[in-house]
């Protein structure tokens, strides 16, 4: 059968960095960028969906909590890497977006869900709870989510996201055809959803910092522990995701380097 889904598309969407030796035991200084990543996706039949949307020059305008995350993270972005920029570049209209798959709520994920008004917002039941009983740990910045969020929210409660289940993990399948499988990730944050496309490639969000740190998770240092949801359930996601990476799944996760625009299924 034919995919229904045939590629994915890249949008690197501003970028923090961090030194790797706060991040790893015995690994020496090394200030690597972490991109953040937007994923686009053509859906044969229900058009384009957006997998997070990246940050927006808005960081910056956020008062002392966004200091505070500056700080810690020290973020870059203009205007030309926002992702509503960069899609009108490719000729896609904002208004194109159909859907968008929020994983989770942190500002490098939700920075331009503004610009996306046409566009569903699936997220799952936990990440609106999350957003509803705001605290300080959960690092949403709500002052970046529109007026009209709730508004075209899709909320996945638990029980569909267990509908279906494979090797790997428990699922809903989104559009009923084994394109988009949903799962929850917990860990980095509470109620993170990533997706299985096609049973080929996974988009991870922020279940592991990238490629290279898979199967790493025992290694963190306190810092990245500490900004880690439960690091409990971040080491063993950590282990299933070497599982599939052995197995031949592409990972793609939000902070990997890639270099190329177009992902092929
Ligand atoms: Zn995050």
């Amino acid at each position: 059968m034919q995919n229904i889904i045939k590629e994915i598309r890249y949008y690197n969407c501003g970028y923090c960095t961090n030194n790797l030796k706060l991040v790893l035991k015995k690994h020496k200084k090394e200030i690597k960028v972490f991109p953040a990543g937007v994923f686009l996706i053509k859906h044969q039949k229900k058009g384009y969906i957006l997998f997070d949307t990246g940050y927006s020059t808005e960081i910056y305008n956020l008062g002392w909590k966004g200091k505070l995350y500056n700080l810690f993270n020290p973020t870059y972005v203009e205007k030309s890497d926002q992702i509503n920029i960069q899609l009108e570049k490719s000729g896609i209209k904002c208004d194109e977006i159909k859907y968008i798959i929020l994983s989770h709520l942190h500002p490098d994920h939700i920075g331009c869900v503004k610009y996306f008004k046409k566009a569903k917002i699936i997220i799952s039941e936990d990440t609106f709870n999350t957003y509803k009983n705001n605290k300080i740990r959960y690092l949403i910045f709500d002052k970046l989510l529109p007026k009209w969020f709730e508004n075209n929210l899709i909320i996945i409660d638990d029980k569909k996201l267990v509908e279906g289940k494979n090797k790997y993990f428990e699922y809903y399948d989104l559009f009923k055809d084994n394109s988009i499988l949903l799962t929850k990730v917990n860990g980095h944050a509470l109620g993170q959803i990533c997706c299985l496309i096609e049973n080929k490639l996974f988009l991870g969000a922020d279940s592991s910092w990238g490629n290279e740190f898979v199967g790493k998770a025992n290694n963190f240092r306190i810092f990245p522990r500490f900004i880690q949801f439960n690091m409990k359930d971040y080491i063993v996601n950590d282990t299933l995701l070497e599982t599939m990476k052995k197995d031949g799944i592409e990972l793609c996760f939000s902070h990997d380097t890639y270099d190329k625009e177009v992902i092929k299924l």
